[in-house]
């Protein structure tokens, strides 16, 4: 019973490299879920790629890259506190480099780790972590290893707020500017401007620009004819007609939520059957997997590892064994395969 993500292992690859040979100093991001694929499978094709340096969301992170084979420079986008012991222990790592987003850190790791190597982030419209314009004046780097400047821009940043933040950031020290979310063509403007080297840290549109190389699919696991009326599952809701209640794999711990909103009801009745997490009748809330041609709804809430579908009419229109279209939130799934092939 498997929820498997395919993927046309050479068209990705393709779209890799081709998107690497538009923005020079691309930074492959492996955070998280690995958008899907497992940090695994992004260190290793980060590997592939011939990058020098890598990017992860925390300390936790870097462990797992390192196993599946990547031994260059790994940079932690989380900024580093105080309190976390593990980041901490990375400072005295010569090839991990370390964000830092505040004076006072900063402060402190002059103080207590010479020569680890740091980025220091910049404060943008996203205000996530950062330092602010104000804050530049009190930045001292001395006896630091300063790789560079962070500009963490919104989703499709602006030119100019990555210019002027980098320009204020350069007039400070210079340094090397590393940049997330701006665009292809506003990136190369970017590099063209800046006196110094550039770098943009790149996940979705590395991993999962080219979507029509990657299909994922459940297996129908059974097939059960119900009658209208008849009750079902965990909670006992009653059929809504007569049909099929059609088993497949994938269920929470997969990441597959009874989220998927249906059109023609409204907004308040979806957030109450939200809010109950149990439907008082089966059918409805739409799942995000296909059968026969169109996205069914949940029979009941799905289960841990599977999910029971209903299918109203007199034909099932899938059997045992097949592989069905399911649709993920790619940052939010972990399939139980990852199929690097031909498709
Ligand atoms: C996650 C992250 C990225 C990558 O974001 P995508 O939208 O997946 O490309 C870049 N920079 C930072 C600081 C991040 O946290």
């Amino acid at each position: 019973m498997t929820l498997r993500l395919n993927v046309d292992a050479d068209a990705w690859r393709s779209h890799h490299r081709s998107l690497l040979e538009q923005v020079p100093g691309l930074v492959p991001v492996a955070k998280g879920n690995g958008y899907g694929f497992g940090l695994e499978n992004c260190a290793r094709e980060a590997v592939a790629l011939g990058v020098d340096a890598i990017a992860v969301g925390t300390a936790h992170e870097v462990l797992p890259v390192r196993l599946a084979g990547w031994s260059r420079d790994v940079v932690v986008l989380n900024p580093w506190r105080p309190a976390d012991p593990l980041a901490t222990s990375l400072l005295e790592d010569e090839h991990v480099i370390s964000t830092v987003s505040r004076t006072r850190d900063l402060d402190q790791l002059r103080q207590s780790h010479q020569r680890a190597r740091i980025i220091l982030e910049l404060d943008t419209t996203m205000h996530r972590h950062g330092l602010r314009a104000a804050d530049l004046d009190h930045v001292v780097t001395a006896g630091l290893a300063l790789e560079g400047w962070a500009v963490h821009l919104p989703a499709n940043g602006s030119l100019e707020e990555a210019t002027a933040l980098a320009r204020a950031a350069l007039a400070h020290q210079h340094a090397p500017v590393w940049v997330s979310h701006l665009s292809v063509a506003d990136y190369a403007a970017f590099s063209t401007e800046m006196p110094v080297e550039t770098r943009m840290r790149v996940g979705t549109r590395l991993w999962l620009g080219a979507p029509e190389v990657l299909a994922t699919t459940a297996t129908v696991l059974d097939v059960h004819p119900v009658k209208r009326g008849d009750r079902l599952g965990y909670h006992q809701a009653r059929a809504p007609r007569d049909g099929f209640i059609v088993v497949t794999s994938g269920g929470t711990a997969h990441g597959i939520a009874l989220a998927a909103p249906v059109p023609q009801r409204s907004l308040r009745q979806r957030i109450n059957t939200i809010a109950d997490g149990v439907m008082r009748a089966a059918g409805n809330a739409l799942s995000p997997f296909t059968v026969g041609g169109r996205k069914r709804p949940f029979a009941e809430p799905p289960h841990m590892h599977s999910s029971m579908l209903f299918v109203a009419g007199r034909r099932p229109r899938v059997e045992v064994g097949d592989e069905v279209p399911v649709t993920c939130r790619m940052t939010t799934t972990r399939f139980d395969e990852v199929v690097l092939g031909q498709r």
